[in-house]
């Protein structure tokens, strides 16, 4: 309308490490989310290659090809690089700058007392990771947040106490230097849990993962080896869907006919071959506009790499007038 100012959007930052192929359960855990994002907020994606790193930095072979995979399953997700900026976080060396200058002020106590630092240490105790890296990689997310002046961050619950320590370091930079940067806010996820198909969490490291990559076929025959409610043999058998993956997918996929899929597995009226048939049909017309927009990239690997080229020429920008001020603020 004519004399409205529209106000700027609010800016949101997050990131993926590009550890390879992405799998519906980080389509509903984040992506979808992300995708959602975009209408609202001035989104940045970040390909965190160097937090990719700060746990897998013996075996470095497979980092490049991952980074363009993962903006492959961004952009087959939905992620519009028109409306988004998406980038790859060690072509902003800006990002290292804030990161090494905020480490003067940071407490290593703050670092060490950080819960996912222990948690880590024990769950990962074949991989040497007690370096310096890892124990400064929530100190690098904040820099990867804060030098975007981000508003807001999509987060699970498990994630808040990066993001509070983040914004101390914050309200300790501003401190000691003057307001620089805004604290940012969490933004929490509706998370939708996916099992695998064996039941466990979805994990390409378990090997019970679906590909967003998967076509038609392979979408079938993941769903045909989904365990199912072990004390049914017939199809007249009282099921109990609580037990089964099938009921999990269908709680994610098919929500609107939910309450019905329950009722006729406990009254015995369907039978698990129809409800695998039912949900194939279901996650097939899900995925068949991400493989749509996949074909559109996956043969022209440059204009990927453009794409990610012109965002990180975007993000380095609003990166550099960041530290300008940061320079201007610390006398450096
Ligand atoms: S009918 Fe469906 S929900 Fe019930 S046990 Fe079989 S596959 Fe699972």
């Amino acid at each position: 309308m004519k004399g409205m100012v529209s106000l700027p959007r609010k800016r949101i930052m997050s990131g993926m490490r590009p550890t390879g192929r992405l799998h519906l359960g980080n389509y509903l855990g984040a992506l979808e989310n992300w995708v959602r994002l975009q209408d609202e907020y001035e989104c940045f994606f970040c390909v965190v290659d160097w937090h990719a790193l700060t746990t897998g930095y013996e075996d470095t072979s497979d980092i490049r090809a991952n980074i363009r995979e993962m903006a492959v399953d961004w952009l087959s997700a939905g992620l519009d690089p028109e409306r988004s900026t998406f980038y790859v976080q060690s072509r902003v060396k800006e990002i290292a700058e804030l990161h090494l200058l905020l480490s003067m002020v940071t407490p290593v106590s703050w670092l060490e007392r950080v819960p996912t630092y222990k948690d880590q240490l024990q769950q990962l105790a074949a991989k040497d990771i007690n370096t310096y890296g890892f124990l400064g990689y929530p100190l690098l997310q904040t820099a990867d947040i804060v030098i975007f002046k981000a508003d807001f961050v999509p987060v699970g619950e498990d994630q808040l106490p990066h993001l509070e320590l983040a914004r101390e370091i914050v309200r300790r930079f501003n401190n000691f230097y003057g307001p620089i940067f805004p604290e940012p806010q969490p933004k929490l996820n509706q998370v939708t849990m996916l099992p695998g198909i064996d039941g466990r969490k979805m994990s390409k490291s378990y090997g019970n993962d679906i590909s967003m990559a998967a076509a038609a076929e392979d979408i079938k025959s993941r769903v045909d080896m989904m365990i199912t409610d072990p004390a049914r043999i017939r199809k007249s058998d009282p099921g109990h869907p609580e037990v089964c993956t099938v009921h999990s997918f269908h709680g994610a996929f098919s929500r609107d006919e939910l309450a019905q899929i329950e009722l006729d597995c406990r009254a015995g009226q369907i039978g698990c071959v129809q409800c695998k048939r039912n949900l194939t049909a279901r996650l097939q017309a899900v995925m068949a506009p991400l493989q749509e927009r996949r074909s559109r990239y996956i043969e022209r690997p440059e204009l990927v790499d453009e794409i990610l080229a012109a965002g990180s020429e975007k993000a380095r920008r609003v990166a550099a007038a960041t530290m300008e001020q940061v320079r201007a603020a610390m006398r450096i």
